[in-house]
């Protein structure tokens, strides 16, 4: 019998040593200098403002591009930042699960939705498309069964009565890009269509906020729409003055 791990069993391969390595570098380093503030967010109980919503992508770190740290972001990720609408009969409310707990009991002011670039969910989407441009409906693995809630974004990317999307003054570069700009448009209105979050817009007590990440830009995107136009424009001076520290 070998001494060492059996990569074959899948708990301990290359990537789960650089994970305890990662870990073992944060009990040293980094505890130490957030233990206090980690210890007052445990008595106190945590208290964020926000709701992010996004792509469980690698490369979207959330911490890192909004300047966040412990107790700032309530975060929820997935496959292509999606939102089941209320009733979709997905077999999985944990979205709508995470928005009741963060509306109704955590009473989050303001709620993201952030789309990024070079999205593979939107990539498979736009090519099941292509693949069966007269079915309506995904294959069924579980990965196309959870790409469905990204359908209506497709719908909304080729209807042409629906104004343009812009990204900082140019058009999107390309499907993918003009598909994963659409979708967290289409995703708040998802999010509307939830109860806690309708009567929350209602009462004036949230805000809704799209974003896209461009990754090989390293660059934030914040939605206006301004005039019926819809467009991710860079952050301005102004509205980085008027964020939360
Ligand atoms: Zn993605």
């Amino acid at each position: 019998m070998p001494s060492g791990p059996d990569p074959s069993d899948g708990s301990t391969p290359a990537g789960g040593h650089q994970l305890v390595r990662g870990i073992s570098a944060f009990q040293r380093r980094t505890a130490p200098l957030v233990r206090g503030e980690l210890a007052r967010l445990a008595r106190e109980g945590q208290r964020p403002v926000q709701l992010f919503l996004t792509c469980a992508d690698s490369r979207l770190v959330t911490s890192m591009i909004t300047s966040s740290g412990p107790g700032d972001l309530f975060v929820v990720r997935n496959v292509g930042n999606l939102v089941p609408l209320p009733g979709a009969g997905s077999g999985d409310d944990s979205v709508a699960a995470a928005i009741e707990y963060a509306v109704d009991v955590l009473e989050v002011r303001h709620i993201t939705v952030c789309g990024h670039s070079d999205c593979g969910a939107m990539q498979t989407l736009l090519g099941a498309r292509d693949e069966h441009p007269e079915e309506s409906g995904l294959p069924q693995t579980p990965l196309r069964r959870w790409l469905r809630h990204g359908l209506p974004s497709l719908e909304r990317m080729t209807d042409d009565s629906r104004p343009w999307t812009r990204l900082a003054g140019r058009r999107p570069a390309d499907a993918v890009e003009q598909l994963s700009l659409t979708n967290v448009v289409q995703q708040l209105e998802h999010l509307r269509a939830h109860e806690s979050v309708a009567r929350a817009l209602r009462e004036d007590a949230l805000e809704l906020h799209g974003m896209y990440f461009h990754v090989g830009e390293a660059q934030a995107y914040l939605l206006t729409e301004a005039s019926g136009a819809v467009v991710f424009d860079h952050v301005t001076e102004t509205e980085e003055l008027r964020s939360p520290a």
